[in-house]
């Protein structure tokens, strides 16, 4: 039932930023604020301070951009993932699909975006240059492009395959598996595993 709820107070203001989350309307953020209204003090002091963490003590990767406690998150500091190839994702998430996967042992290079010029996202708002010094460094074999399959992840890709293609890493990118203009974070896992799997010549 809908309680009659001061527009300015504590209430409210959860109300508000609750609605603000990705996915939930007006309606789940009231659900949600009447939820932790009800909720003993523990609990909702505990996702309190889960939130506070999240933000206070993960950052990013120094290596690869992934998110991490540490100086290294722990793909990069595991010695059995191997380093010779890095795939190149746009963001977090897809991080966290491939992982679900558990099909790919290389290592990860996360972009913080993709190419948009409609929006002013240049490559020097991604991080596309520590790429390219990882790859300098040595070591790396492969780059397997994982940007999403639509426009921009399509040209996303084509702008960093070009700026690797002196080098002599092998360019590859994930099969069309995955449906045109999907993103990998929907993909489930046998998709992304034959996307993998199936990766071609850039
Ligand atoms: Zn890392």
């Amino acid at each position: 039932m809908a309680v009659a709820v001061e527009a300015s107070g504590p209430i409210a203001r959860l109300m508000q930023d609750l609605g603000k989350l990705p996915g939930i309307g007006p309606k789940t953020a009231e659900r949600l604020t009447h939820y932790l209204l009800g909720a003993s003090k523990a609990e909702v002091l505990a996702l309190a301070d889960a939130i506070r963490d999240v933000k206070e003590s993960i950052h990013l990767c120094r290596e690869c951009f992934n998110l991490t406690e540490n100086e290294l998150c722990a793909i990069c500091a595991d010695p059995k993932r191997d380093a010779s190839v890095i795939c190149v994702v746009e963001q977090h998430k897809d991080v966290a699909a491939l992982e679900r996967a558990a099909v790919y042992r290389g290592r990860y290079h996360v972009l913080l975006g993709r190419l948009a010029p409609l929006e002013n996202i240049g490559p020097e708002q991604l991080t596309v240059d520590a790429l390219l010094r990882r790859v300098e460094r040595g070591g790396v074999n492969e780059i397997i492009m994982g940007t999403n399959p639509n426009l921009e992840g399509d040209g996303t890709a084509l702008y960093v395959s070009n700026l690797l293609a002196k080098s002599a890493v092998k360019i590859t990118r994930l099969a069309r598996g995955l449906p045109s203009g999907s993103v990998l974070e929907f993909a489930n896992q046998n998709m992304l595993a034959d996307a993998l799997e199936g990766r071609r010549a850039f």
